[in-house]
């Protein structure tokens, strides 16, 4: 009997979930160890289900050894050609992914918010554009990247980015497309081929990327897509000895995995990770402002790894903050995501929920004070939370060191005036991936944003991302800076060719 491809169609888009290996379309062939033992002439799958209803959305090709290596080997086969290819048209072909993510940003849009549940409004006007930008921008800076020459005592010394070889790269699920074209890209453009593992949870926008590239005209074996589980799919290409590089999107416990088994080959690995980032609000801060900005950290139902989930307040303007913050909470609107009134959608996964919702009954039990929120929102259903905030929590307990990944928010203060104590509970977590400071006087800003332990800190303003900043995080939040040419330092061995003038012999030296 023929083998039935896995595919499906979602919000009217047709996908084919299978892998996408050496420019074909593959099903996983043999059962995964841990997969039950298939004797039917159905491939292995998994379902993938949407956060907005729990209904099934695609079965999903389930990716174990076999097709993490024969995706390896095709990006190794494929890697000494797409190296070699000029980069004016590598960016080329770069700027047609970009095209053909801009032809099919509604299908995309529409498509990532069943699959993770986010809102479609931003689907559509913030996140489709700025993945089409990621191609554009690492296509161009590609062209732009110094090629240094300098002299040494009449040698020549030529520096070149030389693509480092296959890259594995492995995404969550909070913002699939944007963290996966956030790796694709440069690494492309730097010559590098890759192999991708989505995340289980939101695995479709990867699907029609795949097929986006394929229009565009990249090369079998650039691209490859691996699906599948974490531990059956995810694992074997991040411990394959052929690969080069691994770029990591994910939780801290995974990425000491992801390390573990890249060190024994002593691959380079990119880790973005978790985060507890603080928002500091201080006394002559704007507090209309400061509200606003701590309002934003329910987008994406808390589930965002930038969100600065602590709030921490001069004691002075503790009640002033608390009030206009609350009004704003009272207003949003919390639902379906593909509604466009729709401030806060559900979380991803009802596991997920039950994680967020332990978070806060632990906390609430170490004696935490709900101000708003504190459960599930039981007249939507599903995975539903409501926008949380709590008070009366002490620095080291596990809902101010711990990442939760949902709407949920502690509030701190700190005596008038002491920026020491300000500085102390922001870095006083394992976590350094961002910062947040509302103020009025910018001197003091920056006086304490120096202090501050993270990768970025955001003065007044959030989420404000260019392409050419160094992104990543300190301590546990990650390794590593990319952006920039900091991604291509990444992607890449740097090499020096030293050239002696002509007539030139060693013994002159
Ligand atoms: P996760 O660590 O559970 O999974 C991330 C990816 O790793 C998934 O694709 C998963 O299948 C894969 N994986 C799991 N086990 C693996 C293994 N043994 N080997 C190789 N791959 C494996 O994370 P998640 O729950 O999908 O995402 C949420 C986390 O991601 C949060 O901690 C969040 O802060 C973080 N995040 C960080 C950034 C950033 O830029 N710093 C951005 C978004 C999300």
């Amino acid at each position: 009997m023929a083998q039935v491809p896995p595919t499906a169609t979602v919000e009217g888009v047709s996908i084919d979930t299978r892998h996408w290996i050496d420019g074909t379309r593959v099903a996983t062939s043999t059962p995964n160890t841990s997969s039950t033992p298939n004797t039917s002439s159905t491939p292995p799958t998994f379902t993938d289900h949407s956060p907005i209803d729990g209904t099934p959305l695609a079965p999903i090709a389930r990716g174990g050894p076999g097709e993490a290596r024969a995706a390896v080997v095709a990006a190794r086969t494929a890697f000494p050609g797409w190296a070699a290819t000029p980069p004016v048209e590598r960016a080329r072909l770069l700027h047609a992914v970009a095209d053909g993510v801009d032809a099919r940003a509604e299908d995309l849009a529409a498509v990532e918010t069943a699959d993770n549940g986010a809102l479609l409004r931003s689907h559509r006007r913030g996140v489709m554009p700025r993945v089409a930008h990621n191609f554009r921008y690492f296509a161009d800076r590609l062209l732009a990247l110094g090629h240094e020459d300098f002299d040494t005592r009449g040698h020549t010394n030529h520096v070149s980015w030389d693509p480092a070889g296959p890259a594995v790269l492995i995404t969550p699920w909070n913002a699939p497309l944007m963290l996966a074209s956030w790796k694709v890209a440069p690494a492309l453009a730097a010559g590098c081929t890759v192999v991708l593992k989505p995340a289980e949870w939101a695995p479709l926008t990867a699907s029609l990327l795949a097929d986006i590239t394929h229009e565009a005209g990249l090369p079998p074996g650039v691209f490859n897509l691996v699906q599948g589980y974490g531990e059956e799919a995810g694992a074997p290409l991040v411990a394959d000895p052929d690969v080069r590089r691994v770029s990591f999107t994910g939780s801290v416990p995974t990425a000491r995995r992801v390390a573990g088994a890249a060190a024994a080959n002593l691959v380079p690995c990119s880790f973005e990770l978790g985060g507890k980032s603080p928002l500091v609000v201080l006394a002559d801060a704007d507090l209309d402002l400061a509200a606003d900005l701590a309002v934003e950290q329910y987008d994406n139902a808390g589930q965002v790894c930038l969100a600065a989930t602590r709030i921490l307040v001069e004691e002075p303007v503790r009640d002033a903050f608390l009030g206009r913050f609350l009004d704003r909470v009272a207003k949003l609107a919390q639902g379906d995501p593909r509604d466009e009134a729709t401030d806060v959608g559900p979380n991803i996964h009802p596991r997920h929920v039950e994680r967020v919702d332990g978070f806060v009954r632990r906390a609430v039990e170490a004696g935490a004070k709900v101000v708003t929120g504190g459960g599930r929102n039981t007249a939507l259903g599903g995975n539903h939370y409501l926008p949380t905030l709590l008070t009366d929590v002490a620095q080291d307990s596990e809902i101010v060191q711990e990442e939760v990944f949902g709407p949920v928010l502690t509030l701190q203060t700190f005596p008038e005036g002491d920026d020491d104590e300000a500085v102390r509970l922001a870095n006083g977590t394992r976590f350094g991936l961002a910062a947040t400071l509302a103020a009025g006087d910018r001197d003091r800003a920056a006086r304490i944003g120096a202090r501050l332990v993270a990768g970025t800190v955001w003065v007044n303003c959030f989420f404000v991302r260019d392409l050419s900043a160094p992104f990543g995080g300190a301590r546990s939040s990650g390794i590593g800076r990319e952006g920039g040419d900091w991604s291509f330092d990444f992607y890449c061995d740097l090499k020096n060719t030293v050239t002696a003038p002509k007539g030139w012999e060693a013994h002159h030296e």
